[in-house]
């Protein structure tokens, strides 16, 4: 039988963000190596780089996974920690809340500094609510003097400060990705720094546990012998097996008990707001279910296709548009892990909305999404990321 899953420490979610390249998937393995090195036969497990930029369901099920999930504990803390993929993963997952980051490290290139991408992420984590941030200046062994490091530092720091962070107290740990994953003791216990400050900077949130339960699904397997799993990051309330649940969103809603629960392939009676956990649906079948519903306690949330939302178009800057859209504009909506199109009516006398611009906007899916005021979505346009928004009326 399998180990349960104990709650002995505070549950975290955070990931690397940065520039492709500036080696966030790097860093992630070392993280779990020099953490697994630390305290041999303990909690930590070592997850390479080949394990990361790929995860196993994928292999198994022919899915595509945009987020992977890697599990490690500080002395403090329990991480859950993601590393998403491509650029644009990374941000359709931060804008609709499908990472539900705590906290991000966010890493850079002391080779190359802050390039394009690292603004944007900077950029996207303030609009999406990342409050905390902390900097890995990565591949600090190849700057040839601790004065190339300094400038790199100083920029990064300006960087954050004038998306709205403050630079000036952000921690900047100087590490080596790379040279720890190679066992170099020095580059070692800079990851060590890294997690400290994280430790220190990121504050655990707090958890809305009173709330019904909401929890997005990000895939769906099926486990021989036992039925249809879904799997997400809970975002709200608590489940307990035995519970009722309701599928709901994109097609007709689904009525089932929740006869299983699991968190990293641990067993787990309860879970909660936070948790990344693995749904057992009693007599579901898999088509009957897909990811970018909702699972959720009965009668709690709605879907619905028509809705008021107030946005922020992104400039160019930003990663946005260059030029305005008109009414009848029919982008992408993600909300959460779903992808949905819907079409744009403007406001009366509004004949288009510039990059750069807020807006509110009356929108019509094509199919409906579970969703209540306050809820955020992106909007994107292929690879583009146009807006970020969020609801404020629901209409039908
Ligand atoms: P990602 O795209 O940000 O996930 O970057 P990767 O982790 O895939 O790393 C990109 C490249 O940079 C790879 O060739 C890595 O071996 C290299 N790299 C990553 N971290 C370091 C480091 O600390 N030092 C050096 N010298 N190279 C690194
Ligand atoms: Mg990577």
């Amino acid at each position: 039988t399998k180990q349960q899953y104990v709650r002995t420490k505070p549950h975290l979610n955070i990931g690397t963000m940065g520039h492709v390249d500036h080696g966030k998937t790097t860093l992630t393995a070392a993280i779990t190596k020099v953490l697994a090195e630390q305290e041999p036969g303990g909690a930590n497990h070592y997850v390479a780089f080949d394990r990361i930029d790929r995860a196993p369901e994928e292999v198994e099920r022919g899915i595509t996974i945009t987020i992977a999930h890697v599990e490690y504990e500080t002395p403090t803390r329990h991480y859950a920690h993601v590393d998403m993929p491509g650029h644009a993963d990374y941000v359709k997952n931060m804008i609709t809340g499908a990472a539900q980051l705590d906290g991000a490290v966010l890493v850079v290139s002391a080779q190359d500094g802050a390039m394009p991408q690292t603004r944007e992420h900077v950029v996207l984590a303030r609009r999406i609510g990342v409050e905390h941030v902390v900097v890995a200046l990565n591949k600090a062994d190849l700057a040839e003097d601790e004065d190339l490091l300094d400038l790199v530092e100083l920029e990064v720091r300006e960087l954050l400060t004038r998306y709205g962070f403050d630079g000036e107290r952000v921690p900047v740990v100087r590490v080596s990705g790379l040279r720890a994953l190679e066992g170099d003791p020095v580059w070692t216990q800079r990851v060590l720094d890294l997690l400290a400050a994280v430790d220190e900077h990121v504050p655990i949130p707090p958890r809305r546990l009173d709330l019904p339960f909401l929890m997005p699904i990000e895939n769906v397997l099926t486990i021989t012998g036992r039925g249809t799993v879904v799997t997400g990051a809970v975002e709200r309330g608590t489940l307990e097996v035995g519970d009722a649940v309701e599928v709901i969103g994109l097609g007709p809603a689904v009525s089932t008990v929740a006869t299983g629960l699991e968190t990293f392939g641990k067993p787990m009676a309860r879970a909660e707001a936070g948790d990344n956990a693995a749904v057992l649906l009693r007599g579901v079948k898999r088509g009957e279910v897909r990811r970018g519903q909702v699972v959720c306690l009965p009668g709690s949330v709605r879907p619905h296709t028509r809705f008021r939302a107030d946005v922020h178009v992104l400039s160019a800057a930003e990663g946005g548009r260059r030029t305005p859209f008109a009414a009848n504009y029919r982008p992408q909506f993600h909300f959460r892990t779903s992808d949905v199109v819907g079409v744009v009516t403007l406001d009366e006398g509004v004949t288009q909305v510039r990059p750069g611009a807020a807006a509110s906007l009356t929108v019509e899916l094509g199919q409906p999404v579970a969703m209540s005021p306050g809820l955020g979505f992106a909007m994107r346009e292929g690879r583009l990321t146009v807006a970020a928004g969020t609801v404020r009326e629901v209409l039908d």
